[in-house]
């Protein structure tokens, strides 16, 4: 390896949005992600449908459509 052409490589702490903290190697030293594997749906499954949910709900009242056969 020659001097001076490889970045220095941390042991970067990486943040979440959803509180987990894990430890990865990076050239930066502090990382914040908005998603991470602990809370993404694709590995959580139940946060997928209660955030589609949650658009839905959103979608119907403002067509007004949300009470319409109640
Ligand atoms: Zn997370």
């Amino acid at each position: 390896m020659r001097k001076g052409i490889h970045p220095e490589y941390h042991q970067a702490t990486v943040k979440c949005n959803c509180g987990n903290e894990f430890v990865t190697g990076s050239t930066k030293e502090n990382i914040h992600v908005e998603i991470c594997s602990k809370c993404h749906p694709f590995y959580t499954g139940t946060q997928k449908a209660v955030a589609a949910r949650g658009r839905i709900d959103k979608f119907n009242r403002k067509y007004g459509i949300a009470n319409e056969n109640e």
